[in-house]
């Protein structure tokens, strides 16, 4: 009830009345206004005016499970999901839930992460009350070998959603960066658990700086923020809720193949690296080329500059640009 009386207020042009909500929801007043007074105490600014009703005025900038259902557009990708103030990795936190038997499709998000995770180890910084930190868990039947495949359609359907709410021009950097006028605005790291034939489950985790003003020295040549290259402050539930909305329309598509041959023309389009001189960055090789960008496989397909081609496969890889980042 919540969600949707979130959602029947937003919508709303002028006031709504107690009584409309009360034949909507098959409700008493007090019921109505019980939720009300809740909203208000988790910082909505909801305006009640005598015979004419409920307005509300200021939406704070939270991730709840109800926000998130206020807004959300899919079938069933995020239709449950799991508010945390605080989590160590929203990653790990899934996994533990995933373990216990939640559902495909979970949502797991969290205001702050202290102990975020990049990949090979490395860290990923979401301080509190400005950037997203969410895992999406699924259960999908496809190859193990082909779970990497999932980075790059969390990395589209990020890169989309970015683009939707706000209209920056963001760029997938492959195989799992969202770039912002060369930053990097979103990490993705996903993890599986998995037989050698058969996934039990896989999480996609999405770190995106949303509204966060700086940041501290060893990352300030790379990362950047959606609110300091778009100069205003970004609603972080309606990002999530276009991403995942994104997300699902692009994995159902992947689903029917297993690969990107319905997709990887889309990607191509917004892939930074494409027909840039890269250096690929394998443990234990380095090398130069051009990338066309990638196959219908996901790989990225590398021009040597001794004229040899190679597909990139996108496990352990990093790319930078020649020059720089991207
Ligand atoms: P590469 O670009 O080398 O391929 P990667 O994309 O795999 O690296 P990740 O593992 O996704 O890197 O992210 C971890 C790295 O990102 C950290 O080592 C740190 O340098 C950087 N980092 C950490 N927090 C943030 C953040 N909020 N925004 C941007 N970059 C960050």
């Amino acid at each position: 009830m919540k969600a949707e009386l979130l959602r029947i207020l937003r919508e709303s042009e002028s006031y709504v009345s107690g009584q409309q909500l009360c034949e909507h929801f098959g409700v008493s007043r007090t019921a109505v206004w019980k939720v009300i007074r809740q909203l208000k105490e988790e910082g909505y600014e909801i305006e009640a005016v005598k015979n004419k009703g409920y307005r509300i005025c200021e939406i704070p900038d939270v991730m709840t499970a109800e926000e998130i259902r206020s807004r959300i557009h899919t079938r069933w990708m995020a239709q449950s999901c799991l508010y945390l103030e605080s989590v160590d990795s929203t990653n790990s936190y899934a996994k533990r839930i995933a373990e216990e038997g939640a559902a495909e499709g979970t949502l797991v998000i969290a205001d702050e992460q202290i102990g975020g995770r990049g990949r090979r180890g490395r860290g990923w910084e979401t301080p509190k009350g400005t950037n997203i930190a969410m895992t999406l868990l699924l259960r999908p039947q496809i190859r193990p070998e082909h779970a990497s495949r999932l980075t790059l359609l969390m990395a589209m359907a990020a890169a989309q959603g970015i683009r939707k709410v706000t209209g920056l021009d963001a760029g997938i950097k492959w195989p799992n960066d969202v770039v912002v006028c060369g930053k990097k605005v979103c990490g993705i790291l996903t993890e599986m658990n998995a037989e050698i034939d058969y996934i039990n489950y896989v999480v996609i985790g999405a770190g995106i700086n949303v509204n966060q003003g700086s940041f501290p020295e060893e990352i300030r040549q790379t990362a950047g923020s959606l609110s300091v290259e778009l100069g205003k402050k970004i609603p972080r539930a309606e990002l999530a809720a276009s991403i995942m909305e994104e997300l699902e329309r692009i994995y159902e598509i992947f689903l029917q193949t297993e690969d990107l041959s319905a997709l990887y023309e889309e990607y191509n389009k917004i892939c930074v690296n494409r027909g840039h001189q890269i250096r690929v960055l394998e443990p234990g090789n380095e090398y130069t080329g051009t990338t066309t960008g990638i196959n219908k496989n996901g790989e990225l397909v590398v021009r040597k500059e001794n004229g040899e081609t190679v597909n990139v496969y996108a496990g352990e890889v990093s790319v930078r640009g020649l020059y720089g980042y991207v």
